[in-house]
């Protein structure tokens, strides 16, 4: 929950129509998926009793995990009701385009051909049940990454649909992002003119610390930065965009306050070391500046609304920023306000929608 008094930010930009890049629909109950499943694999979910695999981002134990008004009156969960969807963001904050990211439990399952199904369902039930429903949203295909070969099936699949504007990983991942490993899922989601989207959370038995695993959630959040700052390391010091130029990568529920010190520390080893990645061929900072975006929610907010316009002046680029609400997550802390700060009009306009339709087709037919 941000602190600080945020600025009434109605400008000429948020009348025209905002982008919002980072909200989550949220599956009510697996049986939802089953119109879109194979007999097969519903009588498997069914024989095996398998009643849910959602990973439960809204537990009923910590009810601030979602804003209170976010839960239907039926008891379903969080993020499951494209009406309040539309009362609580789409109309109030004058949204033109959203991108939902459903986060599922696909990345969990260890049976590979259950796990491509179900992303495939998912992705089905997505455009049945709101894409074809509101006309103002957009979805990022969920993919099985722990078998990029069925991701990239699923990527040719729904490529060209226009509702479709982005694929969905997850931060804590089995290997490091710019690994060849996932290459061809790059190479798929380029000839498609999609952005990567690689958001907070992942489960895949290794711990989101590099020392090993903490006792608490509280540890498991926070350090989640720190994955983010290895997956950004990883994808520039493998080459990747170097392999796939006209790639972007957004990285959703990051923060972003982390950066401009892993860009400093970035270039300054870079001088040092880069014979070793000689593919790499200009400072970090440069092609992080062109090729890696950041969604705003949720921002860790310093005590002084100052510090937070030197850290996105540090960030060295007013093309990274894309505004988020991050609905339903309790971060979403807009009601009368878009912004956290007061900023220039025309940094306000490139956050709120420039910097996001330059990355994301959200029109395209
Ligand atoms: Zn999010």
């Amino acid at each position: 929950m941000n602190e600080i008094t945020m600025q009434k930010s109605i400008t000429e930009a948020v009348q025209t129509g905002i982008i919002d890049c980072d909200v989550h629909n949220t599956v009510p109950s697996i049986k939802a998926l089953y119109p879109y499943l194979p007999v097969r694999w519903q009588d498997y979910l069914s024989e095996h009793d398998i009643k849910s695999l959602e990973p439960n981002y809204y537990p009923r134990g910590t009810p601030l995990a979602a804003r209170p008004e976010s839960v239907p009156e039926s008891g379903a969960p969080p993020g499951s009701d494209l009406q309040l969807l539309r009362q609580q963001v789409l109309d109030p904050l004058n949204v033109r385009c959203a991108v939902l990211n459903c986060l599922y439990g696909v990345q969990m399952i260890h049976n590979e051909d259950l796990a491509a199904v179900i992303a495939r369902a998912l992705n089905d039930w997505q455009r049945e049940e709101w894409l074809n429903k509101e006309s103002r949203l957009r979805a990022s295909i969920v993919v099985a990454s722990q078998n990029p070969e069925r991701a990239v099936e699923e990527i040719h699949r729904l490529g060209s649909d226009p509702g479709f504007v982005q694929v969905l990983l997850l931060v804590r991942s089995e290997k490091p992002y710019g690994k060849r490993y996932y290459w061809p899922i790059y190479e798929a989601a380029e000839h498609y003119g999609l952005p990567i989207g690689i958001h907070a959370g992942g489960v895949t038995g290794y711990p989101i610390m590099p020392v090993g695993w903490p006792s608490h959630y509280i540890e498991d959040y926070v350090s989640q930065s720190q994955a983010f700052q290895t997956q950004v390391v990883s994808l520039v010091s493998e080459g990747v965009f170097q392999k796939f130029p006209r790639l972007k990568v957004v990285l959703l529920e990051s923060g972003f306050t982390w950066l401009p010190s892993l860009l400093w520390r970035f270039d300054k080893n870079w001088k040092g070391l880069r014979r070793e990645v000689p593919w790499v061929d200009r400072l970090p900072s440069e092609i992080i500046h062109e090729h890696i975006r950041l969604t705003l929610q949720p921002v860790d907010e310093p005590p002084q609304p100052e510090f937070l316009l030197q850290t996105i002046e540090q960030i060295g680029s007013e093309d990274m920023l894309l505004f988020s609400s991050d609905y339903p997550h309790w971060q979403f802390d807009h009601n009368e306000d878009a912004l956290p700060v007061k900023l220039s009009t025309s940094l306000e306009k490139k956050i709120l929608f420039d910097n996001a339709l330059s990355v994301y087709q959200l029109d395209k037919n």
